[in-house]
């Protein structure tokens, strides 16, 4: 018989969970105005809401945490990151920030000017904010597969290079500071980028005369991706597959908080010593001292383990097919979820999960409402609220998928946790024709205005 799905760690610490009953949810969500963010985690039994920062460490992990050096300047911890880094992405420099956005702020404060272009694959939202909040524009160059949530193809996350072209042969090179190749890419599915692609942009770049950055938060999962579905690449060990990725670039941002399996960190390193110069500046002001810059030795130390913990193919397949399980067995009832399955996340399709709900009433946000009131599962829109408004007409702007994300934590819930979060949206499902409207916004923030905004129902 062939073996089935076992995972490649055995587990040493738990921490309890609590369900609640269905008038608690009631009472909660609306005390949260009808924004998941709002709610307390003891008022979630499975909590979805993102796979940042909510990982497990390992027990080597740990062990690190107490071999940190805290000195201000020179720490070993430091040291041991720095290694760690260009061991696996083989970039010479490096500055340790809090978390990603943070990589973002410092690097972007030296190379993003206003009015500029920076044209890439579906940007982050914290990316896109950081783009934006310097009068600059982010360019989604993604592939139109992208966007067909039923279609099989297995790099959506693909550049479409006849676009990116475009937006390179139209504009002066000094209004585009750097291509910026999300990977994977998670606004748009989770979904990986092929070597084949990197390739083809990094060529393109350079006739161009233009940077490479990589927005690397799953890059590790982006290398599973490529070994298992890319021809040529099976027999590479995913270490091998990430170095090639990065030899592709001249940068990179990262947040730990992601493949690198620590709850919060993040760097940023890079081939060039001008720009590494004059970012340690902005890092110094941002963040601390560039052999801390806002992390703790030890958190140091986490993270250079969980960087090599992290690009071990028997941690990154336990991982993605249990994704894959859940975003299965979501399918096997009939749920409307984008495929493939992404790397860390499976994304349902709400437009098709609740057509009665007009657009302008959110159906992503509403249906990320009914699951937490179902099952006490806590996931996230990826729609027209974290599309945020344009940020010259001030109109809203309406994505072409609306979405909700269920995020799976690395190495925290069993499949069992995956069951029931299976069995709570085939609930939802069931009488998804009783659901007629949507939420409207009382309040909200003018960027980013997901985490904060507050709703009421129609
Ligand atoms: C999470 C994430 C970021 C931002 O990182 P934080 O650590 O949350 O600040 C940037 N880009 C991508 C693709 C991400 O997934």
């Amino acid at each position: 018989m062939e073996f089935p799905f076992a995972e490649s760690y055995k587990i040493k610490m738990v921490e309890t969970i609590s369900r609640s009953s269905l008038s608690d949810r009631e009472k909660w969500i609306k005390e949260a105005h009808y924004n998941l963010f709002n709610l307390k985690s003891e008022q979630v039994f499975i909590d979805l809401i993102t796979d940042s920062g909510t990982g497990a460490m390992s027990d080597r992990q740990w062990s690190q945490m107490m071999l940190g050096d805290e000195s201000y300047a020179g720490a070993s911890s430091y040291y041991k990151l720095k290694d760690a880094v260009k061991d696996i992405t083989g970039f010479e420099y490096f500055l340790p920030t809090h978390q990603g956005r943070a990589a973002e702020n410092v690097l972007f404060s030296v190379l993003v000017k206003p009015g500029d272009f920076i044209p890439g694959n579906a940007h982050f939202d914290t990316t896109k904010g950081h783009i934006e909040l310097r009068k600059a524009f982010a360019v989604d160059c993604t592939v139109d597969e992208a966007s067909d949530p039923e279609l099989i193809y297995p790099f959506k996350g693909n550049i479409d290079l006849n676009k990116l072209e475009k937006v390179l042969s139209s504009n002066p090179k000094e209004k585009i500071p750097f291509i910026l190749l999300t990977i994977t890419c998670n606004t748009s599915g989770g979904q990986p980028v092929s070597m084949q692609n990197i390739r083809e942009v990094s060529q393109l770049a350079k006739k161009y005369d233009i940077p490479v950055v990589f927005d690397s938060a799953r890059f590790a999962e982006n290398a599973y991706f490529i070994k298992v579905r890319e021809q040529g690449y099976a027999g590479r060990s995913i270490r091998e597959i990430v170095r090639e990725i990065f030899s592709y670039g001249d940068a990179m941002t990262m947040s730990s908080k992601k493949d690198a399996i620590v709850n919060m960190g993040g760097f940023i390193a890079m081939r060039n010593e001008e720009i590494f110069r004059q970012a340690s500046l902005f890092n110094i002001m941002f963040e601390g001292f560039i052999t801390y810059g806002g992390m703790s030795g030890r958190d140091m130390n986490a993270l250079a383990q969980g960087l090599y913990e992290g690009t071990e193919f028997e941690y990154l397949d336990t991982r993605i097919l249990q994704v894959a399980y859940l975003g299965d067995k979501l399918s096997s009832y009939n749920i409307p979820v984008i495929k493939p399955s992404g790397g860390h996340a499976i994304f349902v399709d709400s437009l098709k999960f609740l057509p009665h709900v007009p657009r302008e009433e959110f159906p992503a946000q509403t249906l990320a409402i009914e699951l937490y009131l179902e099952g006490g599962v806590r996931s996230v829109e990826i729609g027209t609220l974290l599309a945020d408004r344009d940020p010259v007409t001030r109109e809203n702007r309406f994505p072409k998928l609306e979405m909700i994300r269920l995020a799976i934590p690395r190495r925290v819930y069993t499949n069992n946790h995956m069951d029931y979060v299976a069995v709570a949206l085939a609930n939802v499902y069931e009488r998804r024709n009783n659901i007629k409207r949507g939420v409207r916004i009382v309040k909200e923030a003018p960027i980013l205005r997901h985490f904060t905004v507050e709703l009421e129902r129609l």
